[in-house]
Order: C-alpha cells, then structure tokens, then sequence
C-alpha cells in the first residue's frame, strides 16, 4: 500500500476562511497537520460571501459546473486557493444562488429554508469535482451533517454507485456535535436522485424526514468522533440524540479520537496574553499569573488562598445549573472563584449579584474575551469542568497545558483527557487532575473540596498532579497519528455495499 494517501476533507466550514463552531477548528488544522507529515490532503468548501477573495487569493479553477436537482440545473464554479502558509489546495463550490448570502447556515430569522437543498447541492458538486478534477482520494473525510449524503451518494445514485471513478474511493464520516442532524423534506432524496430504498429506519429516514447526518452514520464505511469515551456513550439513550439505535448497530465501526489543540496559542511558554512565561521546569513565574488574575477580576491578591476559574458558555449542559444551585456552598469555600462566560441571563444575572455581594472571593466577567480567558487559565489554581457531557472539550486541555488542574465530571472527553487523582495515580505521578462521576452538585462539592485539601497541603503530591498535566501531549499530530491509522485500515477493508 502507498504510504502517501490521498485525503479529501469535506466540510461546511474551517478556520481560517468561515466559522461558526469547533468543526472549524478542526478543519482548519487536521487537514494541515497530515498534509505537512506528507499525505496528498485537500479541503473542499461552499464559498460563502464572507470569504474574501482578495485576501485569501481564490482563484477560478473550474469555470462551468452542473449540477441536476430534480428538473432543476445548478450551475457554478469552482475557486481555488493555497491553505496560507502552505500548499495544501483548498476548493471553494461557488453557486451564488446557494451561497452568497449574509450567513452560514441563516439569518437572524433562523436557519435558512431551504438547506436540505443547498448541502444536497453542496456534496454533489463536490462529486463532481472530484471528478472534473480527476482526482482519486483513498478516503474522503466528511464531517457533520452538512455532508451527509456523500456517503448515499456513492452507494444508492444509479450513475455515481457504478462510476468507476469512485469504486476505490472509501468514506469515513465524522460527528462533532450530534445534537445537529440536518432533518429535512423526504422530497430531497428523488430530487439529488437517490432511490427511496435509502428512505428506510436503517437508512436516512428520521421520524418522517431524511436525515443527512443519519445517512452519514448508515452509509459511511467508517464513523468517528472526537473522543473514544464519547464514542462510547452515543450508543446510549441519554446521549444518543435519537440516533443511539444506528450508532449500537455500528458500533464496530465508529472510533473515537480526541482532537488536539493550537499549541502555539495555548503555549505558557510564549503566551502574549498574560503577565509571566512558565513552564513545567520552572513553574514559580505562574505566580505572577496568578496575582494578575486576581488583580484584572478584582480579587483580594493572595498567593495562598486557591483561585478556582471556569470559562465556558453559561448553559446547563456546561454544568451552571450545578454551580449555580451550591452558589451558597461554593461561596463557604475557603476559595476565590472567578467565571468568565456569556450565556444564560438568570446565570449571568446571579453570578453578577454574588460578585457585587461577595466582592473579595467570587468575580465573575460576563463577556466574551479571549486574552482574559489565556490570563484565567494561567493563573488559576484549579479549573472547574461540571459539564453533563462533553464529546471533546477543549478548556481542560488548555488548563492543564497551563498547571491548572481541573476538577471535571467523568464524562466524554474529559474522561479520555484526565487522568483521575486516586491513592495509585498519586503514588505513580501520574494523575492529572479530580473527576466526579455523578452529575449532581453534591458531587462536584466533594471533588473539588478533596482538590482544595490537596492543594492547601502543598509539596510534592499537587507539584506531581502539575507537572504529570503539563507533560501531556495534546498536540494535533498526536491525533493525526491516529486518523492516519484509521485511514490505512479503511483503505485496506473491503469496500461495504
Ligand atoms: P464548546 O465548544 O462546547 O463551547 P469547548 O470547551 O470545546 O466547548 O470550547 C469552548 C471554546 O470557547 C474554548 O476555546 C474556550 O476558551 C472558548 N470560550 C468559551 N467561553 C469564552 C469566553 N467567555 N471568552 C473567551 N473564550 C471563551
């Protein structure tokens, strides 16, 4: 088998050309990462009016394309330009009828109307241009719903199915966030062409509608998602989004990989954003962070007394119905807490009043504001993590790149990502920071008070946690490792039907 692969990533949005969300975190730096270790890697993208043309230098490639829906014939193009700072291509389906609009996904109506029909749209023409291009990928990387048919595509369309082009072409389908399912008309699925055969509850049917993101997990060769506990707990009711039932029947064939961070930008090493560079050596400046910190939020500065922070959107599913039900026990804490985050109005309301009524330990900043989130994260003690679920979570990796051992509940990513403090993990240096397994606030109160005891001890044990977070690899070529091995077992499986 070559050792070059030839990988197409798919998606509706990657950093740093358009982003709603984390998906384009992602895409804006897996595809990079696998192109530098050597692999032929391209991207493919709607070409939204927010893309500048000028700026990102796109180019026209291929000049007439058409694609069929229904009796209907789109015609666009494609643009091309050089992922910056690299080589990498990166194709752009422009059709301004779809695409040259104020949004993404919507307006501040809402989502927009007609999106089953766009992303249908959307990954034929990227077939097309497969095609056009006479480009082979031994995997195309799909993500979320927006891309979902490719899959049914490839398998159920009458031309494309026995296409020789794609008969080596494998698929591997990855779910960032469940939650969006792309549930549309079921008239979609004659209009793209597919046989009502894939209209069935193993196929793309969902309580009366076609499913893009159900037909991704029924037709793709291969699933992912962005943690292996994750993975894990999608093929479970609670977690499961309605989709639970396809993710158990494929469930030998969905892996879970944890998504790495920019390890440039969260480095404590070379940090721009906050007042003293540390390092797992040479940890004593983070002191320096920590009093900044204390400083910015208004807090007494005192190095002994523990700085717990949080930094998240304020939503129940990050866990603020938690914190914000023990407000008066976390208050008891012989601790200082400060939040940053925007979400929920009587969460920001109620952290507002504790910060105005318990000024010297609870501040609290209601805003989004990514140089206070480096100088939280630097110079907290402890960072708080209650989330319901979480299939990957980026704030824990950060922190503990930083020494700032979180307490988190055991779930999703943030199992993957912590290794828990327990009498053994302690002895073998090798715990990262507190986990909670029930999802309820006395719970979190027991975890983070055993985290507070450990840390007003002192010496060696909350050293080790540190330094045992700090050497943690969490860097993107980590997982790209991992992708690379998926990859290789797809392109050496035989081809489903
Ligand atoms: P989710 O994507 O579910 O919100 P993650 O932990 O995966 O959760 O990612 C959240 C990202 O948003 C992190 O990069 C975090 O630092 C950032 N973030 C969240 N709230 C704020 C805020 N108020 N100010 C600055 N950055 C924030």
């Amino acid at each position: 088998m070559p050792n070059k692969l030839r990988i197409l990533f798919v998606a509706s949005e990657s950093v740093p050309f358009c982003k709603t969300g984390g998906l384009a975190d992602v895409v804006g730096a897996l595809p990079r990462v696998l192109h530098e270790r050597g692999h032929d890697v391209r991207v493919i993208l709607p070409r939204y009016r927010s893309i500048d043309q000028a700026k990102f230098r796109l180019l026209p490639l291929l000049p007439e394309m058409k694609v069929s829906y229904g009796s209907e014939v789109f015609s666009g193009s494609i643009l091309r330009c050089s992922f910056p700072g690299t080589n990498m291509p990166v194709y752009f389906i422009d059709e301004p009828h779809f695409f040259d609009r104020e949004g993404i996904y919507g307006g501040p109506n809402g989502d927009y109307l007609d999106n089953g029909v766009r992303f249908a749209f959307f990954n034929m023409a990227t077939l097309w241009t497969l095609k056009a291009l006479d480009w082979q990928p031994d995997v195309i990387h799909l993500n979320d719903w927006q891309t979902g048919l490719i899959p049914a595509l490839l398998r159920h369309h009458p031309v494309v199915s026995t296409d020789p082009h794609y008969a080596e072409t494998k698929t591997l389908f990855a779910v960032h966030n469940l939650a969006y399912q792309g549930n549309f008309d079921k008239y979609v699925i004659p209009q793209i062409g597919l046989p009502w055969s894939v209209y069935t509850q193993e196929g793309m049917e969902f309580y009366d509608k076609a499913s893009f993101l159900k037909s991704g997990l029924a037709f793709a060769d291969r699933l992912v998602t962005v943690s292996p506990t994750y993975a894990r707990e999608i093929q479970g009711e609670e977690h499961g989004a309605g989709m639970d039932g396809i993710l158990r029947h494929r469930s030998g064939d969905l892996a879970g990989i944890m998504n790495g961070i920019d390890v440039q930008e969260w480095d404590p090493t070379a940090d721009p954003h906050i007042a003293a560079s540390f390092s797992a050596e040479d940890i004593a400046q983070k002191k320096a962070c920590k009093a900044e910190l204390q400083k910015a939020a208004g807090l007494k500065v005192d190095p002994t007394i523990p700085l717990v922070a949080m930094v998240s959107r304020l939503v129940d599913a990050k866990g603020f119905d938690l914190v914000s039900e023990s407000l008066q026990e976390l208050l008891a804490l012989d601790a200082q807490f400060f939040i940053l985050g925007t979400g929920k109005p009587e969460y920001e309301e109620l952290y507002r009043q504790a910060a105005a009524t318990h000024g010297d330990r609870f501040a609290a900043h209601i805003g989004y504001d990514v140089p206070l989130s480096h100088k939280a994260i630097a110079g907290a003690d402890i960072f708080l993590m209650p989330s319901e679920y979480e299939p990957c979570g980026l704030t824990q990796l950060y922190s503990m790149r930083y020494g700032t051992v979180p307490v988190a509940h055991a779930t999703g990513g943030l199992v993957d990502s912590i290794v828990a403090v327990t009498k053994g993990t302690l002895k073998q240096q090798k715990a990262t920071g507190f986990l909670f397994d029930k999802h309820t606030s006395d719970a979190m109160l027991a975890s983070l008070r055993e985290a507070l005891a450990l840390y007003r001890k002192g010496g060696e044990a909350w050293a080790s946690i540190q330094r045992a977070a700090m050497a943690q690899d969490t860097s993107w070529d980590r997982s790209a490792g991992e992708y690379e091995r998926l990859y290789r077992e797809l392109v050496r499986s035989k081809k489903g039907t």
